[in-house]
């Protein structure tokens, strides 16, 4: 399966070059998500760049879980990876793959290190380690423990990794160079004490491998030929080269990076993102209004909308923001081709029709799709009572707007054109209940008394309609940078992004509405069941009909 675009872009130039030139046989790249959170839209991005160069040029694509910080991790996260991938519509070579599973290996490789002169332990405190590494403008100084002995750092090695040590007591440092003007080449460490449970590997280790010392050794034992990142790690980039330069590594990957996808109205950044579901402002992290790939699925988004998406916002090497427009673009136009129309009544207002016999009842016809034939059509049953919105009515309006007024027309959609007589009203003098009558012989045909109906508005009808709760949602964030500069991303939620409507009313045959399939309310917008709401009947909000919500037939 290709889903790539076609057009180019500089990783596409460089892997089409390695393979004329014969230096790669095989493309293969890797996902690499650490297991500490669900993912959100940049993976999205990360997953399509490397999946999708794999399967443009014949290659592979591994996954693995660069599962070396215990502490944040959980295999209830390593679950929901594996299905967002899948959900994605990509499938990765093999088996998942652990950095875990490399433990021994990194292990023994760190051993070959020390035993070259080129890696030491070293008893500073954290404190002490920060002030000798020194500043961007400042030189770094040598740690104490820097010429100790081989043997010596072997034997404390041994000790750290016997769970013998305390953490924080010692580290395993690279012997690299501390007045380099790149900070990550001094001294580096390797491996830090951790008496920690892994949720792969249990209590087999207390020291585990530093993301640098991991993620190269990783590639090379996967015979990753294209290792693809973001920008933040170029400046590792001189490290990751060292360690694969210094180790009898089985091949030579070669790390290239591009900028992140940073989306308006949104962040992306799993730190902040648990934040939001740990002080609860959000249900968890597949509620809807959340930028992760499992809050976009409950939300209503497809595969296929995403990974236009992806594709285009380009791969480049500067970072800059994209206009979260362009996926809201991505979905209303899939969802306009793709989704069966229907009607549903989110905020009630019963209309009795005087003129109708009680026992009367009649089927009327609408297509799923009013360009798509294709589609079908669906059975309405009509009858003396419907439901229509409360705002498609008032008692007296100029002529702009087209909807229900006492002596005035209006076409409910695929059925009759009915006249409003008269408001009926509780106590407090709110409208509770509008007459009016059919007009004979109007569906499908104009009025036979030439007095036509100037607006078309949604109904359903109250015998068959079924109860449901609709879910609209808006952007979580106020601001299109949450949390620039210093302020605080806690104080920039729209309190407006959920509202909850309990007392809505779909076309009988939404009644069996499927979880994944996109249906548009007319009038309304593009909804989809909620898939954590069980056997309940309740809809998200997917996205309004158009940009700033219009409200006219689609
Ligand atoms: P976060 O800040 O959310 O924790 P991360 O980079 O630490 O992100 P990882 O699980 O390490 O998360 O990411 C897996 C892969 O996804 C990495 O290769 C990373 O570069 C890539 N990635 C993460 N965020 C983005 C993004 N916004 N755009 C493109 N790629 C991304
Ligand atoms: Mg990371």
């Amino acid at each position: 399966m290709s889903v790539m675009d076609t057009t180019s872009n500089f990783l596409k130039t460089i892997i089409q070059e390695d393979i004329d030139s014969g230096k790669t046989a095989k493309v293969v790249t890797r996902f690499p998500p650490e297991p500490n959170g669900y993912l959100h839209i940049g993976h999205a991005k990360s997953i399509c760049v490397n999946f999708g160069l794999a399967n443009e040029f014949g290659g592979e694509c591994n996954l693995r879980f660069d599962d070396t910080n215990p502490e944040k991790e959980s295999i209830e996260y390593v679950e929901s990876i594996k299905r967002d991938i899948e959900w994605l519509g990509f499938e990765w070579a093999g088996e998942a793959r652990y950095a875990s599973n490399y433990f021994g290996q990194l292990y023994d490789w760190a051993i070959h290190l020390v035993k070259e002169g080129k890696a030491y332990v070293c008893e500073l405190s954290a404190d002490e380690a920060r002030e000798y590494r020194g500043t961007l403008t400042e030189p770094g100084k040598n740690s104490p423990y820097r010429d100790r002995s081989v043997e010596e750092s072997l034997t404390l090695l041994e000790k750290m990794k016997a769970g013998e040590m305390a953490d924080g007591s010692a580290s395993l440092r690279a012997k690299i160079d501390m007045a380099s003007g790149n900070i990550n080449l001094r001294d580096p460490v390797l491996y830090r004490i951790r008496h920690v449970t892994h949720h792969n590997t249990g209590d087999d280790w207390s020291i585990y491998p530093s993301y640098d010392f991991a993620h190269g050794q990783e590639d090379a034992i996967e015979g990753i030929t294209h290792s693809i990142c973001t920008l933040e790690f170029a400046d590792h980039k001189p490290l990751y080269d060292w360690l694969l330069e210094n180790l009898p590594v089985p091949s030579k990957p070669v790390q290239y990076e591009f900028a992140r996808l940073n989306p308006n109205y949104s962040i992306t950044s799993k730190r902040k993102l648990k934040m939001l579901v740990d002080e609860a402002v959000v249900e968890g992290w597949d509620d809807p209004r959340m930028p992760t790939i499992s809050g976009l699925r409950r939300r209503g988004y497809t595969p296929t909308a995403l990974r236009r998406f992806c594709d285009m916002t380009g791969v480049s090497r500067a970072n800059s923001q994209v206009d979260l427009a362009m996926l809201e673009f991505a979905i209303r136009d899939e969802l306009d081709k793709s989704a069966p129309r229907s009607m549903c009544v989110l905020r009630p207002l019963k209309v009795v029709l005087t003129n109708y016999p009680e026992d009367k009842s009649e089927i009327m016809r609408g297509p799923f799709h009013p360009q798509n034939e294709a589609m079908g059509s669906r059975e309405m049953p009509f009858s003396r009572e419907i439901w229509i919105e409360q705002e498609d009515f008032r008692e007296e309006a100029n002529k702009k707007y087209k909807r229900l007024v006492i002596g005035k027309r209006v076409r409910l959609r695929n059925a009759y054109i009915i006249e409003a007589d008269e408001a009926i009203k509780d106590a407090d003098g709110n409208i509770i209940e509008v007459r009016a009558r059919v007009i004979e012989n109007t569906v499908g045909n104009d009025p036979e008394d030439g007095i036509r109906a100037k607006g078309v508005i949604h109904w359903v009808d109250t015998a068959t309609a079924v109860a449901c709760s609709v879910k609209l949602y808006d952007r979580l964030f106020l601001t299109e940078n949450p949390g620039a500069g210093d302020t605080d991303l806690m104080d920039q939620i729209n309190p407006e992004s959920l509202v909850e409507l309990s007392n809505c009313y779909a076309e009988a045959s939404l009644a069996s509405a499927e979880v994944g399939q996109g249906y548009q309310f007319e009038r309304q917008g593009y909804f989809c069941r909620d898939e954590a709401s069980g056997s309940d009947l309740v809809f998200n909000q997917t996205i309004g009909l158009r940009d700033g919500q219009g409200k006219s037939f689609a």
